[in-house]
């Protein structure tokens, strides 16, 4: 879906297509080189991180295994909750494995820094964190992400993955959602 076709529900769009791409080929020269000669997991969190799990693991000019979470955080409201819950754990074991987490959004933090803890617990060689988004909350608590795509003005943008109550996630773009939607 382009943002043509949701054109009056979208106030503008902030990240084309192109630009998403261009950004998740050099984030994976990095990871390529980061884990030369290592083993790599790539851990996403569903369902937000859907597209940029797809994108950036075929991106990736090298063998790697990913596995997919489904932890509780927003629901349909626009506001992090700060609780998390796991609704779909791992079926790969972490023991001795290089772990990247695929993230889509760091908002307030709360939830990788929940996740970065229960998966530290779970003895892998190492835990890094890839996010293609970034707001300016997620300063206020330390998830240290070592891959970012882009810092993003306080605003709640859908579009690649990211919802406002389900929908939008299949547009290509990344948008900020018109106010009359949600209000
Ligand atoms: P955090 O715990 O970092 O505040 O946010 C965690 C989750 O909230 C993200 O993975 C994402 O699902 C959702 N979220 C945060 N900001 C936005 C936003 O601007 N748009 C959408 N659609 N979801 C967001
Ligand atoms: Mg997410
Ligand atoms: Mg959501």
């Amino acid at each position: 879906m382009l943002p043509e076709d949701v054109a009056s529900e979208l106030e503008k769009v902030l990240l084309s297509e192109e630009e998403i791409a261009a950004k998740l080929a050099e984030i994976a020269r990095r990871i390529e080189a980061d884990y030369e000669g290592r083993d790599l997991l790539l851990i996403a969190v569903l369902k937000g991180a859907v597209m940029v799990m797809a994108d950036l693991a075929r991106e990736l000019k090298r063998p790697v295994e990913v596995d997919f979470m489904a932890v509780s955080s927003y629901g349909a409201s626009t506001h992090s909750s700060g609780v998390v819950r796991i609704v779909k754990d791992l079926d790969i074991s972490l023991e001795g494995r290089n772990v990247l987490i695929v993230e889509d959004i760091i908002d307030s933090g709360l939830t990788l820094h929940w996740l970065k803890q229960n998966l530290a617990s779970r003895n892998p060689a190492s835990i890094e964190v890839c996010a293609l988004l970034r707001k300016p909350d997620a300063m206020k608590v330390d998830v240290d992400p070592r891959y970012v795509g882009f810092d993003i003005p306080n605003e709640f943008v859908v579009g690649y993955g990211l919802d406002y109550a389900e929908r939008y996630r299949n547009l290509r773009s990344i948008a900020v959602l018109a106010p009359h939607v949600y209000s």
